[in-house]
C-alpha cells in the first residue's frame, strides 16, 4: 500500500494537492476536517463536540478523532493506499496512527510535509475564508490561533516521521502544478526504491 500523510500548516495547500495525488495514485482522501465539517452540517453529536474546538481554532481531542479517523479507515478495506490529510496533527495521533496501521499490516510510506512562510499562510485563508464561508478560516485571530497550534502542538509530529527516515519537506510556494510535481517527485522516487 502506498499511505501517505499530507503534512503542514493551515492554509498550506493540503487539500488542493490531495485531490490531485488521489487521482493520479488511485487512493482515497482522508481529511479529518471534512469529516469533522460534513459532521458539523449534519448536526451529529460528533459535529456537535468537534464545532465547540473547530471554532476557537484548537485541535479536537485525540481520542475522538483517532476513533474518528480509525473507522473511516475500516470502510475502505480494498484500499490500495490512504492520503491522510490532516491527521496526525499531534505526536499521540502518529503513534496511534502506527500502531493501528501495523495491526492491519501496513504503514505509512511517506509523511510530505508542504512548507509555507506564516503571512502567505493568512493571506491564502483569508482569500479562502471569502470564497468557501468556511468560519474558521473569516476571523485573523483564529487563523493565528490556528498556525499558533500548528506551530506548538502539530510540528512536532514531524519529527516522529523523521527519526522513521520517512520525512520530505517540500516548498509549498509556487504554481499548483509546480508543487503537485515535487510531490509526484518525491512519491516516484521512493516507489522505484521499494
Ligand atoms: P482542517 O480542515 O484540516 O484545517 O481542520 C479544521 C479543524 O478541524 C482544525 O482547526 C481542528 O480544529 C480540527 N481538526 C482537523 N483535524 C484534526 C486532527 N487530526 N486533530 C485534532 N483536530 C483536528
Amino acid at each position: 500500500m502506498l499511505n501517505i500523510v499530507l503534512f503542514g500548516p493551515p492554509g498550506a495547500g493540503k487539500g488542493t494537492q490531495s485531490a490531485k495525488l488521489v487521482e493520479k495514485y488511485n487512493l482515497i482522501h482522508l481529511s479529518t476536517g471534512d469529516i469533522f465539517r460534513y459532521n458539523m452540517k449534519n448536526d451529529t453529536e460528533l459535529g456537535k463536540l468537534a464545532k465547540s474546538y473547530i471554532d476557537k481554532g484548537e485541535l479536537v481531542p485525540d481520542e475522538v478523532t483517532i476513533n474518528m479517523l480509525q473507522a473511516e479507515v475500516e470502510k475502505y478495506p480494498d484500499a490500495a493506499g490512504f492520503i491522510f490529510d490532516g491527521f496526525p496533527r499531534t505526536t499521540a495521533q502518529a503513534k496511534a496512527l502506527d500502531a493501528f496501521l501495523e495491526s492491519k499490516n501496513t504503514g505509512i510510506t511517506l509523511m510530505l510535509a508542504l512548507e509555507v512562510p506564516e503571512e502567505e499562510l493568512i493571506k491564502r485563508l483569508l482569500l479562502r475564508g471569502q470564497e468557501s464561508g468556511r468560519s474558521d478560516d473569516t476571523d485573523e485571530t483564529i487563523i493565528r490561533n490556528r498556525i499558533k497550534v500548528y506551530n506548538e502542538q502539530t510540528a512536532v509530529a514531524a519529527n516522529y516521521y523523521n527519526e522513521q527516515g520517512k520525512y520530505h519537506a517540500v516548498q509549498g510556494v509556487g504554481s499548483i502544478d509546480e508543487i503537485f510535481e515535487r510531490l509526484c517527485h518525491i512519491i516516484d522516487a521512493h516507489s522505484m526504491i521499494i
